[in-house]
């Protein structure tokens, strides 16, 4: 009997393989899944009217690369083909992406040709970086922040004005914290190897390619020849974690709703007990565990302090989304995916995503204004109301987007701790947890978005990896 602990994506993927994986090699292992709520999707909900939905987490997911396709072939496999709306290369959702500086909006270059063309506030063409990469001297180092790396290898404004708002984008974060390793892995390897990232990407060329490959399903196939750049599933993103549930249910998973576990028990290497906050325990002969490091570390606490201190050296940030309904006729925005503001702006939101432009059927314009993440605390305080950061966002919109209408429904939650940040020595910190966890011979694997991943098709891929990984043991 495996349990899972947690019972968002992470979760519901692990016990997704765990289940194929039975089939695959004919085992029959029993399975039970453990979540605090009365809801199975973690950060993943969405409310859904006649006229709009708003995403309280998460909105789109990328088809690009292993993790991408893998988690297209999952959706195929659950049924969940017909239901995904997908953004071509050549819809504005995918070509106009702004940045807000100077109070002014600038898109992003969206084509090679871009590159070549002087685009504000960039006061060069971005190529120019390029030659940069090449002057610069190679600086040997084990980890370094994206931002120093970028500022490094190819320029403050490119730093500034591109990888500190995209950072803002994926995790909430400050890139002078991220490790460079969370986006651009290759790249600094290219430094560290060849002296610079124009030079690593030449010697590359000529290197064999040694990539991990995919069998891939009709759904994936059909994303990669379309060249999809994003997508959703229609009527909400919540659709799927929903149905992934129904599949545990039908194969036979014990899905434990409003069970919160206190603490983790090793007995030995076969033998876990998961205590419940009114004191039962529920055993297993090994847990996966999908709950935030942060948690984690205070459910093993008693047993293994030194794990504990590991797990929790993985700071989490808080997010408050503001969803904006507005009923017009007309859209109030122009085509777009929306808008960053660079953290150099020191604005109180970080960005605002043009819903009504990438979710379909929604009848007049919809945005989400994205507030905090890293600088949550030092700009709205621990005890901001909802309220405070509806007003905070409604002014913005009207001061950037010029929008007078009155807004016509509106939901905003303040998600506490929702992303980790991958900082400085993360991987490496990431790996001392896992040999901690094999050289005690612990029943417990990690999996979820404290560990390989911050997005949707990492923590897929995690889960897939790490029962991979156990099956082979
Ligand atoms: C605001 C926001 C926007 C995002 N946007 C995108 C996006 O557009 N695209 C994308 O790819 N990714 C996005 N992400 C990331 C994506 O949402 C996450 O990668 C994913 O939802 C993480 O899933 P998880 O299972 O690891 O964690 P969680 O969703 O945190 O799930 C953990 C579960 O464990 C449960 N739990 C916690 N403690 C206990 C306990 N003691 N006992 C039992 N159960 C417990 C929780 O209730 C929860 O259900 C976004 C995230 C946020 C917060």
């Amino acid at each position: 009997m495996a349990a899972i602990l947690g019972g968002g994506l992470g979760g519901l993927s692990t016990g997704y393989y765990l289940l194929k994986n039975n089939i695959t090699n004919n085992s029959n292992l029993k399975l039970f899944l453990v979540e605090a709520t009365d809801y199975c999707g973690g950060w993943i909900k969405s409310i859904k009217t006649r006229d709009y939905i708003f995403e309280q987490g998460p909105r789109t997911i990328r088809p690009r690369g292993i993790t991408g396709l893998n988690t297209l072939n999952m959706l195929q496999d659950l049924g969940l083909s017909e239901h995904i709306s997908f953004i071509k290369p050549d819809h504005p959702a995918a070509r106009n992406r702004m940045i807000y500086v100077n109070n002014t909006l600038y898109s992003l270059p969206s084509s090679l040709k871009g590159v070549f063309q002087k685009n504000e506030p960039f006061s060069k063409p971005l190529i120019y970086a390029a030659l940069n990469d090449l002057k610069q001297p190679q600086k040997e180092l084990k980890d370094d922040s994206i931002y120093n790396f970028v500022e490094r290898r190819f320029g403050k404004e490119i730093a500034d004005y591109a990888i500190s708002p995209m950072i803002c984008g994926i995790c909430a974060g400050d890139a002078k914290e991220i490790s460079v390793k969370f986006l651009m892995k290759t790249l600094f390897e290219y430094e560290q190897s060849y002296g610079g990232v124009v030079k690593g990407v030449m010697k590359s060329m000529f290197k064999p390619k040694n990539e991990e490959t995919l069998e891939l399903g009709e759904l994936a196939k059909r994303a990669q020849e379309e060249k999809w750049n994003i997508y959703t599933i229609k009527g909400g993103l919540d659709t799927f974690p929903f149905v992934m549930k129904q599949y545990l249910k039908d194969n036979n998973v014990d899905i434990h709703l409003n069970t919160k576990v206190e603490e983790i028990e090793f007995i030995d290497s076969s033998m876990v007990q998961l205590k419940k906050s009114n004191g039962e325990t529920m055993s297993a002969s090994h847990v996966y565990s999908s709950v935030p490091s942060h948690i984690l570390a205070k459910l093993i606490s008693k047993q293994h302090p030194q794990l504990s201190q590991l797990l929790s050296e993985t700071p989490f940030v808080t997010v408050g989304i503001v969803n904006l309904y507005f009923a017009t006729e007309k859209p109030l925005i122009e085509p777009a995916f929306g808008f960053l503001v660079p953290p150099i702006e020191n604005s109180p939101i970080l960005g605002v995503v043009f819903d009504s432009c990438c979710i379909p059927d929604q009848n007049g314009t919809v945005l989400t204004v994205m507030l905090g993440g890293r600088w949550f605390n030092e700009k709205f305080g621990s005890d901001v109301t909802k309220d405070r950061l509806l007003e905070i966002a409604v002014k913005e919109i009207k001061s950037i987007l010029k929008i007078e209408d009155k807004v016509t429904a509106y939901n905003v939650g303040i998600l506490d701790k929702c992303i980790p940040q991958y900082i400085i020595g993360h991987y490496d910190r990431v790996d001392r947890i896992r040999d901690y966890i094999q050289n005690k011979n612990l029943p417990i694997s990690l999996v979820g978005s404290s560990y390989d991943g911050v997005g949707i098709n990492d923590v897929i891929y995690s889960a897939k990896t790490q029962v991979e990984k156990d099956v082979t043991k």
